[in-house]
């Protein structure tokens, strides 16, 4: 019997003890690294020191290193892991027989924990090694609200101090999340503010403006280096946050191969590129040193198209032009999506190593419209049960329109997509949807133009 003839269950639970022991560095198997962080000042490769201001050392180390394939997974953040991992890889049994698609399609969930998100992964391990440092405490911004719940539950349970950053739209926008965050221990400041040198210069430029994620990180950047005892913590874009993703597809991989299912397009959702360059990063390996094939996808807002529009160049990676310069796909820092654009996925970059694998033709690039995501998401939810967050539903739509595909052409693809969270607190964006006044919002050439020029010019060899 092959393992294919096993009935696939609705849920595959991994046990405790198929859980990874070591994150798994995709940059290891890259024949193009990614390019190096640049110093913003001298636009010189970053040293490790330079980089021990602004992270903790032993971050400042896993970005730095792009060669030790796998990297072993501390106790502690195992036994953090356990409390909600492994997550369940879901065949999407009741959304096949809706659409009459002959494709099997699999759903990878990280909504199931109360951070609502993957985000978690990451922040447990951030945590930990601030911890592991003596700090005092952590800074970070946040633009939903996912990434600063996370970090609140890592800190609260290393017993460490955390201040977030808010964008002040969404700080008015979401107050229930800023009381989650509250409620684990969480200082939370609307970004801009006043308590940071660059939230006032910016506030002086820009009165009355709504903030922007950049922004945010510039502010906790800012405050991060200017107290004692305090680290900088990144949620998405940056290399170490892939490699503690990896989780993600290391489970699925186990999962899948458990009942000899192998995948044929595997599709996630695109911000800033952490949660798809974690669930890829195995399988991706694979394909890059020349063992198996298959078909990524990034899904990506219309409305804030980095991959597919943006340009592949070193840029900041926050609006207050303080982080390391990365080289990535990018719509410049001073890009904002339009105020009407509720699906999450608003940052300008993408993760220098999901960049580089683009610009190298391994992974392709598509983007939806919101109402489409909007409209996904409920069909979604109305089917499977789950009421998906917006940013995982870019991911749905792009799952639909390929199992619809198949219906045209009959083939049997084996669809697999990251369902990176739960929309619990967007309901002022699916009420718009609701009311039929939510409207799309496409970019013009001219401002992407506009925001790309704004670029820092680095001399490249
Ligand atoms: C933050 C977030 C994303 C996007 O971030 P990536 O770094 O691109 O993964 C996607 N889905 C959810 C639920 C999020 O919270």
């Amino acid at each position: 019997m092959k393992a294919t003839d096993k009935k696939i269950p609705y849920k595959i639970y991994l046990d405790e003890n198929e859980l990874p022991r070591a994150w798994y560095d995709l940059r290891a198997d890259m024949k193009n690294k990614p390019a190096p962080l640049l110093n913003p000042a001298t636009h010189k490769p970053v040293t490790p020191e330079e980089l021990e201001h602004v992270f903790c050392r032993d971050l400042a180390m896993q970005e730095l290193c792009d060669t030790q394939r796998y990297v072993p997974i501390p106790e502690e953040i195992l036994n953090f892991y356990k409390m909600y991992r492994p997550s369940p890889l879901v065949r999407a049994y009741c959304l096949e027989e809706k659409l009459g698609t002959p494709a099997e399609i699999y759903y990878k969930f990280e909504g199931n924990n109360t951070s609502g998100s993957h985000k978690l992964n990451s922040a447990i391990a951030q945590a930990y090694y601030a911890k592991k440092q003596g700090l005092k405490g952590v800074t970070t911004e946040t633009g939903a609200g996912q990434w600063g719940t996370a970090l609140s539950m890592a800190c609260a349970y290393f017993g460490l101090d955390c201040q977030v950053y808010m964008v002040k739209v969404s700080y008015e926008q979401k107050p229930h999340r800023r009381e989650v965050m509250r409620t684990y221990g969480a200082t939370v400041t609307p970004s801009p503010s006043e308590t940071t040198e660059v939230g006032r210069k910016i506030l002086k430029e820009f009165p009355g403006t709504t903030g922007s994620l950049g922004c945010a990180i510039s502010e906790a950047v800012e405050a991060a280096e200017t107290t004692e005892g305090y680290r900088y913590v990144l949620g998405s874009v940056l290399c170490q946050v892939s490699l503690h993703q990896s989780i993600i597809g290391l489970e699925t991989k186990t999962a899948l191969e458990k009942y000899g299912v192998k995948p044929d397009v595997i599709i996630g959702c695109a911000g800033g590129g952490s949660n798809l360059s974690g669930l890829i990063a195995p399988f991706m390996g694979e394909k890059l040193r020349g063992e198996a094939d298959y078909k990524f996808i990034a899904v990506e807002p219309a409305s804030c198209p980095s991959l597919s529009r943006g340009k592949f160049a070193y840029d900041f990676c926050d609006t207050g032009k303080v982080c390391p310069l990365a080289r990535m796909y990018t719509l410049g820092s001073g890009f904002i999506p339009a105020p009407n654009h509720a699906g999450g996925l608003r940052y300008h970059g993408m993760s220098p190593i999901l960049s580089q694998l683009y610009h190298d033709g391994y992974l392709e690039a598509v983007t939806a419209v919101q109402t489409d995501v909007f409209g996904a998401a409920e069909y979604f939810a109305r089917v499977e049960g789950i009421l998906p967050a917006p940013e995982s539903s870019h991911a749905i739509k792009a799952a639909i329109d390929q199992a619809l595909e198949c219906k045209k052409t009959g083939e049997k693809k084996v669809i697999v997509f990251g369902l990176t969270g739960t929309g619990y607190f967007d309901m002022t964006a699916y009420r718009k949807y609701n009311d039929g006044a939510m409207s799309d919002y496409i970019p013009t050439d001219e401002e992407i133009g506009k925001s790309t020029s704004s670029m820092p010019c680095v001399e490249e060899d």
